[in-house]
């Protein structure tokens, strides 16, 4: 399927009513389930950015499952209710500088792009060539200006436009690496699932404080 008619068919399998009552439903469970009250511009840039553009298009019927999702490359699409609770908890604010590392399908990252609006920047960087193509494709045609995508090792960062003020990774890292700490601004947050005795745990780091916040077991595929 051409991605211009997948747009299409996404648009009439999952209109706007359609995706909010979704997006509002997994919402209210990520607060009786997990306690934590996701905010209003998270669900609105959720409910905006249509998940059936970005999944593989044998799998349209199922891009508001709330299940990971298959891409190429033996990559995955996280599941709903994990994108919902990461960007909650990346405070993403109009205007910001965010480094994300792993674009995957792009779904992601076309809703941080949202969230930081025209006068923000995401900077995303994939590794996989397949997926770097697969993800520019889409906001290409979707017209997202405010996405710059890059083709490359996330562990790195990216020193071109640092400092950031916020940095995520959608792979599962082996520690906080040097590179995005150096990469971060003074009060930015980063936010990535580490391995920690054997477990993947997601991590919430404040670089003002050094803290490091431990929020919850997930399951993401490894970092490469
Ligand atoms: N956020 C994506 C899901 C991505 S899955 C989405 O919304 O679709 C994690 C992604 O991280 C995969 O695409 C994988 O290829 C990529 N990845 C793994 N290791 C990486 C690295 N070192 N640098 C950049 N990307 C990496």
């Amino acid at each position: 399927m051409e991605l211009q008619e997948q747009i299409k068919k996404a648009d009439e399998m999952f209109p706007e009513e359609k995706r909010k009552e979704i997006i509002h439903r997994i919402a209210e469970e990520i607060f009786r389930y997990e306690g934590i009250k996701i905010s209003k511009k998270v669900i609105s840039a959720m409910i905006k950015i249509n998940r059936g553009y970005f999944v593989i298009p044998s799998h349209l019927k199922y891009a508001y499952k709330d299940a990971p999702l298959p891409l190429p490359k033996n990559q995955t699409i996280s599941a709903l209710h994990m994108v919902m609770i990461q960007l909650h908890l990346l405070d993403v604010k109009k205007g910001m500088k965010i480094l994300e590392i792993g674009t995957g399908s792009g779904y992601n990252t076309s809703i941080l792009s949202y969230l930081v609006g025209e006068k923000g920047k995401v900077v995303t960087i994939e590794y996989i060539y397949d997926l770097y193509n697969y993800a520019k494709e889409r906001f290409n045609m979707l017209g997202y200006g405010n996405i710059i995508s890059i083709h490359g090792d996330g562990k790195k960062g990216y020193k071109k436009f640092a400092p950031y003020d916020r940095i995520i990774s959608t792979a599962c890292a082996t520690t906080i690496y040097r590179s995005w700490k150096e990469q971060i601004k003074d009060n930015g947050i980063i936010l990535t699932p580490i391995y920690i005795e054997g477990t993947q745990k997601l991590i919430k780091y404040y670089n003002e404080t050094k803290e490091t916040e431990e929020i919850m077991d997930v399951r993401f595929v490894p970092i490469l």
